[in-house]
């Protein structure tokens, strides 16, 4: 459960508002931001995120995610993915303000791991993850009540995505689990499944139906059967109490609005277009599009797959756009590619623009904290106990 300051309001399942900025009293996302934000066309923008910037000096570290916005990351002070921006966070105790370009899980994430004396803002609050939200605490632990009247929680391991909010984490802290990564997935599902008594055990993959999908399917071979899909929408998760016990993983059914949009034709589409193509897509992507690429990977994955790939060599990247732009300006020599016809942002992470980043920076200038994301203490430890296990993965 996180607060977030100077508005002292909770998380609810209340879906994200996704582009407003009216202000829900429930929810800390969806907010207005309490002071004035500058003008987008102010000429002046990067100038001043420089000078609030340079005023602040070690007391701040700005992380910027992959996914964020050339205007954002051009002051990020060490860029990577969620869960080595929150390491990196923790490794520089001496700045008091970690500023996180990102989304909100993230932020929590990099609290979690942070000391009690750093402080870390999330420039806009509005900047949720859709894939995050698809889990709630209340639906979770109304699964694992299904999973118990089931006669099978106690055989159950679950795995949950860092792409979650940190009551998630702390669930599966609680209940002897681990986070992963895009990275280390198939290290903490086969970590998963030599809990417990050898042949029962069964994970609850939480909450990117697809990373659980590829992982278990295309790295570990099982079969799609072995999969069972748990919608917390319907009553049981529209699952019998046979499917539960025959299952081996049981996916959670949320997904990234982002990598869930690339289909089977933008595959085929590409291909035909540009003969010779390689297809390199993110294991969030839905099976039948990870089964019929090329290669499939983590962002970082990504990115050194293309650092590696011969010069004059064809890239079609299924992954979220300012990225795929990044890498393409990286790779003059190479061939780089969009995956789907039409573009696609991340709306969330999108929210994170340099106007925000400016009213932040000048705000902690001023010595105003402002959009503190904050974890609670028991929340934060059973979360810090299922990264904790991630980190000790083999
Ligand atoms: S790209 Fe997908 S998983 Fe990542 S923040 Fe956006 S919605 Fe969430």
């Amino acid at each position: 459960m996180t607060t977030a300051q100077p508005l002292d309001v909770q998380p609810t399942p209340l879906a994200l508002l996704l582009l407003g900025r009216e202000a829900d009293p429930k929810s800390e996302r969806g907010v207005e931001c309490p002071g004035d934000l500058p003008s987008p066309s102010d000429p002046d923008l990067v100038e001043r995120a420089r000078a609030a910037k340079e005023k602040l000096g070690d007391k701040v570290f700005v992380l910027g995610h992959h996914y964020q916005r050339d205007e954002v990351i051009q002051f990020a002070d060490v860029t990577g993915d969620s869960f080595k921006l929150a390491r990196d966070a923790a490794a520089k105790p001496e700045a008091e303000y970690i500023v996180f370009c990102g989304v909100h899980f993230m932020a929590e994430s990099a609290d979690i791991l942070t000391t009690d004396d750093q402080k870390v803002v999330l420039p806009d609050l509005a900047a949720g993850c859709s894939m995050a939200d698809m889990a709630t605490a209340e639906q979770v632990a109304e699964c694992w009540d299904v999973l118990t009247e089931a006669g099978v929680a106690e055989q159950v391991v679950p795995v949950s995505y860092m792409n979650s909010s940190a009551d998630i984490k702390a669930f599966t802290g609680k209940h002897g689990g681990t986070i992963c990564t895009s990275s280390n997935a198939k290290r903490a599902l086969d970590w998963a499944f030599e809990q417990g008594e050898p042949g029962t055990t069964k994970v609850l993959f939480l909450p990117d139906q697809h990373l659980g999908r590829n992982t278990a399917v295309r790295d570990m071979g099982m079969s799609l059967d072995d999969c069972v899909l748990y919608n917390p929408h319907k009553p049981n998760g529209g699952l019998t109490v046979e499917e539960l016990r025959n299952a081996k993983m049981i996916l959670w059914r949320g997904h990234c609005s982002v990598h869930g949009r690339f289909s089977l034709d933008s595959v085929n589409d590409v291909r035909e277009r540009i003969p010779g193509v390689n297809v390199l897509v993110h294991p969030e992507c839905k099976h039948e599009v990870v089964a019929a690429a090329d290669y499939v990977g983590s962002t970082e994955y990504i990115i050194n797959t293309l650092d590696a790939a011969p010069a004059g060599s064809k890239w079609a990247i299924g992954t979220e756009l300012n990225l795929v732009r990044r890498v393409a300006n990286a790779h003059p020599d190479k061939e780089v590619v969009f995956l789907d016809k039409t573009v696609c942002f991340c709306s969330t992470m999108n929210r994170i623009d340099l106007p925000h980043l400016v009213w932040t920076l000048e705000s902690l200038a001023e010595g105003n904290l402002v959009n503190q994301i904050r974890v609670d203490k028991e929340t934060e430890s059973f979360a810090k106990l299922a990264l904790e296990r991630m980190l000790a993965l083999p």
